[in-house]
């Protein structure tokens, strides 16, 4: 079955407000075996959100309808889904008394305009709305446009000639979301058992680039594949997309493990994590499986480190704190590293960033310091260091490191780009300092 998914609103079409349901929809239909095949824009205009739908009722089985519900005069998907169906529009009673408590429930008076969102094509269903007042649509139609009279019954709808499915929900998204899982997912799966079930792994690498990577996959990334597995690059992030099908979702997850346990065994300790996992994550769970307090100290990532440690929920646990020594008078006074190294070295080197994470590590009494400095541009430093140039210093128990890692990107990219790089050399670190029988790769 393949599917369209039609936003409406000037707003997104205009560049005003990025669609972001339309992607939630595709997945959410790919849950079902139902393949998106279109994503469909349109600006608040009655005769355009008319003609897109004449098309999409041709060429797909599913059309899911985000925006235009709502009860000012540009909310216009009611009316044009009346128009499609050759049929009126009709006051739904339950709708309107759901509204009108609503608006009570708030204390206000309802503006006569609400009656309108109770409004619907005769012959169609009501998607109830839990947390708000539009109420979604569920309508079928035929494919292919006819002459049918206008009057549809519910119970002449279906079978003889193949229609379309087309489903409208509101624009707000947290209103989407609750009326899919609560109303449209469990019609859906009344309809009859999908008849492929596709689920998806994502898994998270850091360390090389999209190319090299794809180089050590080999054949698993090759295109019709089953899983398929897909490569994007985001913020040095290389992500791949495990996407399987198969009759049922024990297969589906079959083919995927075993997919996830290939890729981990090829990439070893480029990979850090899954699904929604950052580095950040990884991080915590090392620190949390060796027991072991983590200090910062930043320059160039100017707290991003901090920042990013932090939204780890539990972290304080880990994390003693960090301090971001910008100006190199404040790394000797208050970090604390000796004038006479910031002068002979300067504060853009290996000796610095291994001085700053030793005296972070002393400051607050840490297991693990994590230090960064460097050039983030646009203007190269004062001793003609490139931009882009960031050491990394870690020091810990036994010692203190540094490493050199060269970014390019404009600032802000740099800065990112710069503080995953640090957090990764201490996820590494923490990997081959875990307690011997743990005996993950390494
Ligand atoms: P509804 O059908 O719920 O009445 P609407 O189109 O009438 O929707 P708007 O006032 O246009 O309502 O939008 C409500 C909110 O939902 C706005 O913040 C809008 O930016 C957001 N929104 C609408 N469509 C989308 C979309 N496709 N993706 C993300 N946000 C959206
Ligand atoms: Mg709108």
């Amino acid at each position: 079955m393949r599917a369209e998914i039609i936003a409406i609103g000037t707003e997104l079409t205009s560049g005003q407000k990025l669609d972001t349901n339309s992607a939630w929809l595709s997945r959410r239909l790919q849950e079902f075996g139902i393949q998106p095949c279109w994503h469909t824009t349109l600006p608040d205009e009655l005769e355009t959100i008319v003609a897109a739908l004449e098309v999409a009722r041709q060429r797909a089985e599913v059309v899911v309808i985000t925006g235009g519900l709502g009860p000012t005069l540009d909310d216009l998907t009611r009316e044009a889904l009346a128009r499609l169906a050759g049929v009126e529009l009709i006051l739904h009673e339950p709708s309107l008394r759901h509204i009108e408590e609503l608006f009570a429930r708030r204390g206000r008076p309802m503006p006569e305009r609400n009656r309108l969102q109770a409004m619907i094509p005769r012959g169609a269903e009501v998607i109830p709305n839990p947390i708000g007042t539009a109420p979604g649509i569920w309508i079928s139609v035929l494919r292919k446009p006819c002459d049918c009279p206008p009057e549809v019954s519910p119970l002449s709808l279906g079978l003889a000639k193949p229609r379309t499915l087309i489903i409208a929900l509101p624009g707000v998204p947290s209103e989407l979301q609750a009326m899919w899982q609560e109303e449209v997912a469990p019609r859906l799966r009344k309809l009859g058992p999908a008849p492929i079930v596709i689920r998806e792994r994502v898994l998270h690498c850091f360390g090389l680039g999209e190319s090299a990577i794809e180089a050590k996959l080999g054949d698993l990334t090759r295109r019709g594949r089953n899983p398929e597995v897909g490569i994007t690059a985001s913020d040095a992030v290389i992500s791949l997309r495990l996407v399987a099908q198969a009759p049922c979702e024990a297969e589906a997850l079959a083919l995927l493990d075993a997919d996830e346990a290939t890729i981990r065994q090829t990439l070893g300790d480029l990979v850090f994590g899954a699904g929604d996992e950052d580095l950040q994550h990884a991080v915590a769970r090392l620190l949390e499986q060796t027991g072991q307090s983590l200090a910062t100290a930043e320059s160039v990532t100017g707290g991003l480190i901090a920042s990013r440690l932090t939204q780890v929920p539990g972290i304080s646990r880990f994390y003693r704190g960090g301090i971001v020594a910008y100006q190199t008078p404040t790394k000797a006074h208050v970090l604390g590293v000796p004038v006479r190294l910031l002068e002979q070295q300067g504060a853009v080197s290996a000796p610095v960033a291994e001085a700053m994470a030793q005296h972070a590590r002393q400051l607050f009494q840490a297991d693990l310091a994590l230090s960064t400095t460097g050039v983030a541009g646009p203007d190269l430093d004062e001793r003609g260091h490139p931009v882009g140039l960031v050491y990394i210093g870690l020091a810990w128990s036994g010692g203190v490191r540094s490493w050199e890692v060269r970014w390019f990107g404009n600032r802000l990219e740099i800065q990112s780009r710069a503080a995953r790089s640090a957090l990764n050399e201490l996820r590494l670190h923490l990997l081959r300092h875990l307690p011997a029988p743990a005996g993950t790769q390494r």
